[in-house]
């Protein structure tokens, strides 16, 4: 189901398509390489030399023995510069594909988030205030107080997201594991975590390359939250994690999730009004319910009492 997925339609499933094609031709055209230079070898023409071990191109040899040596020569010369420009080429193309993931799997698994899963990040703007309005000194002393001007809590767009959002999303090997292991998406809601990544990568394309052009960039009326990424989308993650578990470059698409909620939620007051009980909640009994979070197993303790007079 994950590589039939509406975010896969056109351009993405192009690129897949054509990274599988060329990486076929350019592995024929290696082996194409090695099978001719081998016939050649078997044949005591000069400078070729007899090899072991060259098991697939091996396989292929029986296509060429029927050619003269001049063109087993010309196949296997022809066979080593297509490869050798073709893998150039590809690693041009690589840097405006997904494949990019190769180079960046590796920078993005060194700046993974090593935390315990599931444990969100207070925001500093957010402690700050608090800390000020309780006259607490900032940890860092007077310098790290909340600036004069606080910029926007969460995210609405690409620019309110850190570099290594950005970097996930450019680490992105369109794989599909975490929606495949969303509950939101496999319960039928619109959410998934691939698309999120997919979206952030658009966004920062589309604006780099206005801004290259001399366009509007950031500035173009558009935006990461509504443009690309729904409330709908957002609103259905239960931040149960299970996209970062199962993501094999560690990428944290929760993370980018809970910064575009945060901005809805703290700029636009704009949550569903069934959330406002669970705000309201919290700032008052610290605790999601009515009641304290001391009073939690309140429940137990009855059941435990029921059983008892039975
Ligand atoms: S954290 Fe959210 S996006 Fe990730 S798997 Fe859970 S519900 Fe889906
Ligand atoms: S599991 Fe990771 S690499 Fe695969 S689609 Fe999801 S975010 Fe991308």
């Amino acid at each position: 189901k994950r590589f039939r997925m509406g975010e896969l339609k056109g351009w993405p499933a192009l690129d897949a398509n054509l990274i599988l094609i060329i990486e076929v031709i350019l592995m024929f055209a290696i082996l194409t390489m090695n099978a001719t230079d081998q016939i050649l070898a078997e044949r005591g023409v000069e400078k070729y030399v007899l090899l072991d071990g060259l098991f697939f191109s091996g396989l292929i040899q029986p296509l060429f023995v029927g050619m003269s040596d001049s063109a087993l020569i010309f196949t296997e010369r022809f066979a080593w510069w297509f490869h050798i420009v073709g893998i150039l080429g590809f690693a041009i193309y690589v840097t405006y594909s997904k494949h990019l993931h190769i180079f960046l799997a590796f920078p993005n698994t060194w700046y993974s988030n090593l935390k315990p899963k599931g444990e969100i990040g207070n925001m500093p703007e957010v402690t700050n205030e608090v800390n000020m309005m309780l006259g607490i000194q900032p940890e860092g002393g007077a310098s790290e107080a909340a600036p004069a001007e606080i910029g926007r809590f969460g995210a609405k767009d690409i620019n309110d997201l850190s570099w290594v959002n950005v970097m996930n999303a450019y680490s992105c090997t369109e794989c599909g594991r975490c929606t495949a292991e969303c509950p939101a998406n496999l319960t039928g809601k619109k959410l998934s975590p691939r698309k999120i990544m997919m979206d952030v990568r658009d966004r920062a394309e589309e604006v780099g390359k206005s801004i290259d052009a001399g366009g509007k960039g950031l500035e173009d009326g558009k935006s990461l939250l509504g443009d690309y990424i729904t409330k709908e989308e957002i609103n259905a993650c239960t931040t149960c994690n299970a996209c970062t578990e199962a993501c094999p470059v560690n990428i944290d698409p929760l993370s980018i999730i809970l910064q575009l909620r945060r901005y809805v939620a703290m700029e636009e007051s704009g949550t569903p009004a069934q959330w406002n009980a669970v705000f309201q909640n919290m700032e008052t009994s610290f605790s999601p319910w009515k009641f304290a979070p001391t009073d939690r197993f309140n429940w137990a303790e009855k059941v435990k009492e029921e059983q008892m007079e039975k």
